[in-house]
């Protein structure tokens, strides 16, 4: 089958079970997004409602998506109501929660859940783990190339670790391809940027962002939850995998995280991505309070291009920071 998901959730447990776990944001970010957002519309979905949901909606009746996995607690206070849509249109939705506690046996007994679901056990989703875990091995150098060498730009960093949400659903050949990116970056040589950027926030529908900064001499070398989806801890057991992921919890662990990472890679300043209409906007009130850098909010709505007046921002930004 053919199972999506609407954010990074233990997918070792689906692959184990011998299906393929999409994740339904790639899809849609990386295929006709405006299309599917406006499909989505067409149907009635509200202009004020976040694209992201728009889009994943369409994505699993155009991209055939047998089932849905809906994290129903930890990540989208709108995924009990696309579940609900989804069910009344008769596709199978199974919620899979984080534990508001963060709590060891919570977390364990939603993973047992879905093992029996999918009617399989934790010895297969360990294998997978594992199979997993060489690949994220390899996520973590290429996360170092990014901040310690200089050599790979702030859309590959992003790519490679978002798509690691679901390795592109082919383990082996995502794995594959990033050795072959890993060892053409190695032997490449690139402009040293002049600003050190860091990325925090859901990952941008607006991916064009990277390129204009780069041009205008600044570099993203730390992208906040797309590393964490990489799930770059290494933890032997799964549960303590997906217990040290922040971006499910409270904010507390992610500030943790954010500024650990902004002393380590010696960044200038932080971009605070906001989707309009999405409730993690009032993250951003913390992390202006919290984190310690020079921070700017940055909104997305529709995905495509950067906006001029975000443009404007970035450059004033920029600036300041000089
Ligand atoms: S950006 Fe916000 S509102 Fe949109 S899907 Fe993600 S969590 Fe939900």
């Amino acid at each position: 089958m053919k199972v999506g998901f609407t954010t990074s959730f233990p997918m070792e447990v689906v692959v184990g079970a011998g299906h393929q776990a999409i994740d339904l944001n790639n899809i849609f970010v990386l295929n006709n997004s405006q299309e599917l957002v406006a499909n989505a519309e067409r149907k009635g979905f509200p202009r004020n409602l976040c694209s992201w949901i728009k889009g994943m909606y369409s994505t699993i009746s155009s991209f055939e998506i047998d089932e849905v996995i809906g994290i129903v607690q930890g990540d989208c206070s709108n995924t009990h109501s696309l579940m609900a849509i989804l069910k009344h249109e008769d596709t199978q939705v199974i919620p899979f929660s984080y534990p508001y506690y963060r709590e060891y046996d919570l977390l364990n007994e939603e993973i047992e859940r879905l093992e029996k679901h999918y009617n399989t056990n934790r010895d297969k989703t360990k294998r997978i783990k594992e199979k997993c875990d060489t690949v994220r091995k390899k996520l973590i150098e290429l996360d170092r190339m990014s901040w310690q060498d200089g050599l790979v730009k702030g859309i590959e960093n992003h790519l490679w670790l978002v798509c690691s949400s679901d390795f592109n659903s082919n383990i082996q050949q995502y794995s594959e391809e990033l050795d072959d990116f890993i060892k053409s970056a190695k032997s490449r040589k690139l402009k040293k940027a002049k600003y050190r950027l860091g990325f925090v926030g859901v990952p941008p529908i607006i991916p064009d962002l990277y390129g204009f900064l780069e041009e205008k001499g600044a570099r993203i070398i730390f992208n906040e939850v797309q590393r964490q989806f990489s799930m770059f801890y290494m933890e032997e057991d799964i549960v303590n995998q997906y217990l040290r992921f922040t971006y499910p919890y409270t904010l507390e662990k992610r500030v943790e995280d954010i500024n650990k990472e902004i002393e380590l890679r010696e960044l200038d300043g932080i971009i605070s991505y906001t989707q309009s209409f999405c409730h993690r906007q009032l993250d951003h009130l913390l992390l202006k309070k919290y984190l310690k850098c020079p921070i700017l909010q940055l909104e997305g709505d529709q995905p495509g291009k950067l906006d001029e007046r975000s443009k404007i921002r970035l450059e004033s930004f920029l600036e300041m920071i000089d």
